[in-house]
């Protein structure tokens, strides 16, 4: 019986053996902590029916733990120098497929639809490659895929972004993005020193949990998110200012501050203290006063 991957030893010796040289710019921080890793899983409520997604299997130290619960396993590895190593290490777990691919270019609609049957509880559990973590994020969430939860470690300063509440130091356009698609939560941090090579940021565990409907109903959602995003260009400056500038073709600064004081909006707040209902209510407003 082997050790699990994830064991510095083993670790070690996979790597030892194969001569892998980690590659900074693929953000190539591998897990060394079999607990660390349970619990990820843990955290994902996975069952025996559940299947997994994962970004990023390096040498299959988290696939292997998803792979003990879960009915199968799907996962996106970039870099082609880890495949043979893949392939040797998740022998043991048949019901496992890696997909040699930039998870940012698949086509997940269809490669979930073809690996995982209808109506499958799918998860997400990666430990995620820190250069890209908004962008695939945002991609598993916009694309509106068929998945119920989201665990994924992540760094820590981006993971309080996404779970910030209105009126803290972290609230901002990506809270309320991704918490237009999902609940989000940090469920525990996690030391440095559990990787090989070790990151230099410390690092948390976010869970997503997919929302069947959006929490507030939003008449254009493309105008709706490029309102959030100007309200946050700067700061430090209140709502007026920002979005009288974003308005500043279509509307004057007069015809902006009525509309915020109709909305019950002091257009001296700051970004920071609306919730992402005051926001839909500023989107439909505009939107509507606009078309
Ligand atoms: N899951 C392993 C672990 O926990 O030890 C490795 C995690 S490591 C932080 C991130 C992994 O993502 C690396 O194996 C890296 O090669 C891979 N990766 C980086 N960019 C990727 C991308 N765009 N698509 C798929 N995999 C990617």
């Amino acid at each position: 019986m082997h050790k699990d991957i994830a064991t510095p030893k083993r670790t070690k010796e996979i790597l030892e053996k194969y001569g892998f040289s980690f590659k900074k710019s693929l953000g190539q921080n591998f897990l060394i902590d079999p607990n660390i890793l349970n619990n990820i899983v843990k955290a994902a409520d996975l069952t025996g029916e559940s299947g997994v997604i994962e970004i990023g299997p390096g040498i299959g130290a988290l696939t292997e733990q998803s792979a003990k619960t879960a009915e199968r396993v799907l996962a996106f590895e970039i870099d082609q120098r880890l495949i043979p190593i893949l392939k040797e290490t998740l022998a043991p777990y048949p019901h496992v497929k890696i997909v040699n691919e930039d998870v940012l270019k698949a086509d997940l609609h269809k490669e979930i639809g073809q690996f995982f049957s209808k109506g499958q509880d799918v998860a997400v559990v990666a430990n995620l490659p820190y250069y890209v973590t908004t962008p695939i994020l945002m991609k598993l969430l916009e694309e509106k895929l068929p998945v119920r939860v989201i665990v994924v470690m992540l760094q820590k300063e981006v993971a309080e972004r996404i779970a910030a509440e209105p009126g803290s130091k972290s609230y901002g356009s990506l809270s309320i993005a991704a918490q237009y698609y999902a609940e989000a939560e940090t469920v525990f941090t996690v030391p440095k020193t559990v990787f090989v090579p070790q990151p230099n940021v410390d690092s948390a565990i976010l869970r997503l949990t997919r929302r069947t409907k959006p929490p507030v109903d939003v008449s254009d959602e493309t105008f709706f998110f490029k309102l959030v995003q100007a309200a946050f260009v700067q700061r430090r400056k209140t709502l007026l200012n920002n979005l009288s500038k974003f308005f500043k073709d279509e509307l004057d600064k007069h015809t902006v501050q009525s509309a915020l004081e109709s909305l019950d909006i002091d257009p001296k707040r700051r970004a920071e203290s609306l919730s992402i209902k005051e926001f839909a209510s500023l989107a439909n407003h505009f939107n509507e006063r606009l078309n």
